[in-house]
């Protein structure tokens, strides 16, 4: 059972995400869970302020530190437990990265930035910054999604067949699934390509390897 803890201003954003398709069989099935954790609970204020203007000036406002830690250790922490930040300066997030995530761990709590993004001193207690790509999201949820996403379906049994996951795009290292088709055989004018209709499974393997392809090795 991998245990994602989230902590965010805005958790009604997880409500279709985590109720919809697969994301629900999983949890239905005992294999994930969501628990949600929002940092204005963890502010003493009377008015819950989380987030303050930041020192040395400068546009924008950040979100204040003492109410995420507060937060934070509120989160009973498992021993297989990693702690992210999403970030647009952190490493890059990729399909091994997720592996390992799913492989190495029970516990992912998941800290979503909004405003400009997060008092600095957060570094002290998290294990790391991911960013799911070189641009810039309002906050960090629809990142803790696609963390969420990628890293759950690798976990055993979520996906019935097992074999979808290992000849997927990114898995084998850098290499890109090869094209795939389904009914009608003739769209528009546009025609499934022969070999596949041949039934013969060798050329078929073979026309595979070919149209499979070679990505970036940056990204793997
Ligand atoms: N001013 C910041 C951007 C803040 S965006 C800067 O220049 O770096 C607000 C929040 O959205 C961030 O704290 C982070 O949690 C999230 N976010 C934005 N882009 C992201 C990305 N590419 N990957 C992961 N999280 C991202």
């Amino acid at each position: 059972m991998m245990t994602f803890d989230i902590v965010t201003l805005f958790p009604a954003l997880f409500d279709s995400f985590a109720n919809e398709s697969i994301v629900a069989r999983a949890q239905q099935e005992g294999r994930i869970r969501f628990r949600y954790h929002n940092p204005r609970m963890g502010a003493r204020d009377k008015h819950h302020t989380v987030d303050d203007r930041p020192y040395g000036g400068g546009a924008g406002m950040l979100m204040k530190i003492d109410p995420l830690v507060r937060t934070l250790k509120k989160i009973k922490k498992f021993k297989r437990s990693r702690t992210i930040l999403l970030s647009p300066s952190g490493t890059q997030f990729t399909q091994r990265k997720a592996a390992r995530l799913s492989r190495r761990y029970d516990q992912i709590i998941l800290i979503c930035g909004r405003y400009e993004g997060v008092d600095a001193r957060i570094t002290n207690y998290i294990d790391e910054e991911i960013s799911v790509g070189p641009y810039v999201l309002n906050g960090g949820e629809v990142a803790a999604m696609a963390v969420v996403e990628s890293v759950f379906r690798l976990l055993p049994g979520v996906l019935g067949n097992s074999e979808s996951i290992r000849e997927e795009t990114w898995t084998s290292g850098t290499t890109k699934k090869y094209p795939q088709y389904t009914r009608p055989e003739v769209f528009d004018g546009h025609r499934v390509p022969k070999v596949l209709l041949s039934g013969d499974h060798a050329r078929i393997a073979a026309w595979r390897t070919k149209r499979g392809g070679i990505l970036s090795p940056k990204g793997a």
